[in-house]
């Protein structure tokens, strides 16, 4: 198969170094990608050269960290394709993103006896802020199956959409399936009887090309340290119209208007939902990772791993004794599966021992192991900088396995 970005793999150091005395390969990109150097250098300098507090200084130190922290957000804004950067609210990730919308939309929007949507394959951080949630105001949170091969099941969704769903929380792509939801159709199904969606886009951001005005999402949510950033450092995209409505998540610094113990009132959009100091270095450093997955081109870069998923698909599925969960025709590049009988946490840790870095266990989604009646699955999933060689070294050390027991 043709390898287009093979010249990459320079760009991370961390690639070229041995674990165990062997060839790190690197197939854990689900959990965390490695970063390039312009991500790592743009820390660097800017705690060499731009370290302030943001906002709040009128020195010159001050204003560049702030102006640096801004260019950041209409950065992601324009990668997203949102209509305005004050929709972009700066988080620790895909978890306080979703957090941040479980609880301020649950307050501004929900009430006894209303429905929020989720689906069985999703991460445990699009379940556990709706069942708090839920508790909290005594919602019910319902889910809609999926079918065997992965997909969503697109019948029970249109039988779910109920006048008594408030809101619809999705995953763009499965961190354990590979499958890449159709958000378009399925927000505008949710749309027809009003009910907002939250998608959770933290595997698809990396992997295929997003753009929140043609898929109409309310809300959209990634992490930087999953698509070449840093980590400490998340995206919630929302519409304005909700977040104009929604109260504060958190209460401290930058988020006011005016303080006075008679009572506080609230900063305009996006920095009411900003309190205290952000990671305005690691905005700056995730603006880079966008640059580069840009320069990339995200297109090209989606046909690559989608061709080395297939290339690592049929390998696999060469072994006979290989069980892949997650089959669907619409599929990014995580292919989870067990190999014979044997426990997936013996593998991983064999695999360790080769110098293969892949998850193994549940990946966050205990409520999918439970829908197929597994402990767990072994997960191999690729970014941009792996190549078929490294799906060959795989599939030998699985076949060196199997021969152990
Ligand atoms: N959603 C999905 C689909 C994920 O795969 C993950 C992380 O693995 C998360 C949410 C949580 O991301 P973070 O831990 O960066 O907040």
């Amino acid at each position: 198969m043709e390898v287009p970005f093979r010249h990459i793999r320079n760009d991370f150091p961390i690639l070229q170094e041995k674990v165990y005395g062997k060839e790190l390969i690197y197939l854990d990109n689900a959990a965390t990608t490695q970063k390039p150097k312009v991500v790592v250098e743009a820390i660097e300098q800017g705690y060499y050269k731009t370290n302030a507090n943001i906002h709040r200084g009128v020195h010159y130190l001050s204003m560049r960290a702030t102006e640096a922290h801004e260019s950041a957000r209409a950065c992601v804004a324009r990668f997203l394709n949102a209509s305005d950067p004050a929709e972009i609210v700066f988080t620790r990730g895909t978890t306080e993103a979703i957090n941040l919308v479980a609880s301020s939309f649950g307050e501004a929007f929900c009430n006894e006896g209303d429905v929020i949507l989720c689906s069985e394959m999703e991460h445990h951080s699009n379940i556990v802020p709706w069942q708090l949630l839920c508790q909290r105001k005594k919602l019910q949170l319902k889910v809609i199956p999926i079918l065997d091969n992965g997909d969503l099941d697109r019948q029970a969704l249109r039988a779910m959409l109920t006048s008594e769903v408030r809101l619809l929380a999705i995953t763009h792509v499965s961190n354990v399936l590979g499958t890449i939801n159709p958000v378009k159709e399925i927000i505008r199904l949710a749309h027809e009887h009003n009910i907002a969606v939250l998608i959770d886009g933290a595997q698809a951001v990396p992997h295929v090309k997003v753009d929140v005005l043609d898929l109409d999402a309310d809300f959209y949510a990634f992490s930087g340290h999953k698509m070449y950033g840093p980590a400490g450092i998340g995206v919630l995209y929302g519409k304005r119209k909700w977040l104009d409505q929604m109260p504060p998540y958190q209460g401290g610094g930058e988020m006011i208007a005016q303080v006075h113990f008679s009572g506080s009132t609230w900063n305009e959009l996006p920095y009411k939902f900003e309190a205290g100091t952000p990671d305005f270095i690691g905005s700056t450093a995730l603006a880079k990772a966008i640059e580069y997955v840009e320069h990339l081109d995200m297109d090209a870069i989606a046909r690559y791993e989608t061709d080395l998923m297939h290339y690592a698909t049929d390998a696999l599925l060469q072994l006979g004794d290989v069980r892949i969960f997650g089959t669907s025709v619409h599929k990014s590049a995580v292919i989870s599966f067990q190999l014979g009988n044997i426990h997936p946490f013996d593998v991983g840790t064999l695999l360790d021992r080769m110098g293969l870095a892949l998850r193994t266990g549940h990946h966050c989604a205990q409520p999918l192991m439970d829908r197929f009646g597994i402990e767990g699955t072994i997960r191999a999933s690729f970014a941009v900088y792996n190549v078929p060689e490294e799906v060959d070294v795989l599939i030998t050390a699985l076949k060196r396995i199997r021969t152990m027991f």
